[in-house]
């Protein structure tokens, strides 16, 4: 088998390992980006055909390149958002090599660095760097049996509402994928179930700015570490049809029901937990607080941003939250299926280091791993709140490109 050496391996070629691949060029540090499939992989084929970016064009990208013929304001359609890293790769030349999966990742028995094995043969290298993504094992949990007849998928397998039976459905989660399944399925004319959990909801725009903009202003992108409650909490946004603040009033009103989060499956009767109301209203208070925090700092700052009192108007209870259903009857309901928009796991079971703690979360510091040579990027919270996002990534490649060329 034939071996290859380089001095520092990236794996992965989604935005991580190219926001890598910029930093380490720009450090004159010699390397190499192995993708298994294409670069960017997972925007053309593990989201749905509709996905647009959640955040405008000015702002979802790297600091060095712009969207073409996009409108800064508008909302990247998913091919775009994969056509862009693919012409970012183009522009930084990035080494990278597509269609080579690193099998297995082990520590070279002398200590001199690490040994990739793929199908092509092996890689060794003194460092690497793990860019494997933020969202890598859809998470699917065991409540429905396959054997109960119904259609079950994950979010990351949910193309268009015409790949569903017949038949209503259950979404299942209220972060950006369920809640934009959800209404997608439901203006396709299904009716639609929508099991919501606690959930942050920011407005899409305040007084005249995208909510991007005030997390940026705020410094709530570089929030450092998540509080306990915080880090698992998900956040409905939409960039959907020009980008609208997530109403699940709205969306109640349109005919969809809401439920509490979704607990346990007997004998055809899915039961809910009576948590519905104090979701939508944690979800509310999530979204006045932004709007608190956005005027004090207009005030302080002294911006003419226009004012919108309007935003804080909150339409009454629709009666599916007021009177909250506990149980359906799957088949007097007619729910033929269930999309899980219940979020992802990390798997790094070909990574043959000791280098995760008990409950396989990677040990680090900011992507410094606890082992000499050995990187994470783009994981959530790696530095901060924006570390899985486009824009944050970046951030913090530049810091361990700085780590590994010093
Ligand atoms: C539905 C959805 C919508 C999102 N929308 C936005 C958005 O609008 N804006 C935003 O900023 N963020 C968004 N995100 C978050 C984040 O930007 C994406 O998840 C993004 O894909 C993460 O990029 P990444 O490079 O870190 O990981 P990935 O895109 O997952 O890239 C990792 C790459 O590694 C490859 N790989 C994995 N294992 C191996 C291996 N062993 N050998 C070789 N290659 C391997 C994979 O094929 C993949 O291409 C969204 C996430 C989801 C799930």
């Amino acid at each position: 088998m034939s071996v290859e050496n380089v001095e520092t391996l990236v794996v992965g070629g989604g935005q991580a390992g190219l926001a890598m691949s910029e930093h380490l060029s720009s450090r004159g540090v010699s390397h190499l980006v192995v993708e298994r499939h294409r670069i960017a992989e997972r925007w053309r084929t593990e989201r749905w055909d509709s996905l647009v970016a959640n955040g405008p064009a000015w702002h979802d990208r790297f600091p060095n390149m712009k969207f073409s013929d996009i409108d800064l304001d508008a909302f990247a359609p998913k091919e775009r958002v994969a056509d862009y890293f693919v012409a970012y790769a183009r522009q930084i030349a990035a080494p990278i090599r597509c269609g080579v999966e690193v099998k297995a990742l082990h520590k070279k028995a002398d200590g001199s660095g690490f040994r990739a094995e793929t199908a092509a043969g092996v890689i060794e290298a003194k460092k690497v760097v793990l860019a494997t993504g933020p969202f890598q094992r859809p998470v699917i949990p065991a409540v429905v049996p396959a054997e109960a007849g119904i259609t079950q998928i994950h979010s990351n397998a949910y193309r268009n509402p015409r790949q569903l039976p017949e038949g209503a459905v259950l979404v299942v989660g209220a972060g950006s994928s369920g809640v934009q399944i959800a209404d997608e399925l439901q203006r396709s004319g299904r009716k639609v179930y929508l099991s919501v959990g606690p959930h942050n909801k920011p407005p899409r725009r305040y007084r005249g700015k995208d909510f991007v903009w005030w997390l940026g202003v705020l410094g709530l992108w570089d929030v450092k570490t998540p509080d306990p409650s915080m880090e698992h909490t998900t956040i409905a946004v939409s960039g959907a049809y020009g980008g609208n603040t997530v109403d699940f009033r709205q969306l109640a009103a349109d005919g969809m029901t809401l439920l509490g989060r979704a607990e346990t499956f007997k004998d055809g009767v899915m039961h809910f937990a009576p948590d519905l109301k104090k979701n939508i209203h944690r979800g509310d208070a999530d979204y006045l607080s932004v709007l608190d925090a956005a005027d004090a700092y207009a005030v302080r700052e002294g911006l003419d941003l226009p004012e919108e009192p309007e935003a804080r108007r909150i339409a009454p209870d629709p009666r599916c939250v007021v009177d909250p259903i506990l149980q359906i009857n799957m088949r007097d309901a007619g729910i033929t299926s269930i999309v899980w928009a219940t979020g992802y796991a990390l798997d790094f079971s070909w990574v043959r280091i000791d280098a995760f703690d008990e409950r396989g979360r990677p040990k680090h510091d900011r992507g410094v791993s606890t082992v000499p040579g050995l990187y994470f990027l783009g994981l959530p919270w790696l530095s901060r709140r924006a570390s899985s996002f486009i824009w944050g990534v970046w951030q913090d490649a530049k810091y361990l490109a700085d780590h590994i060329a010093t």
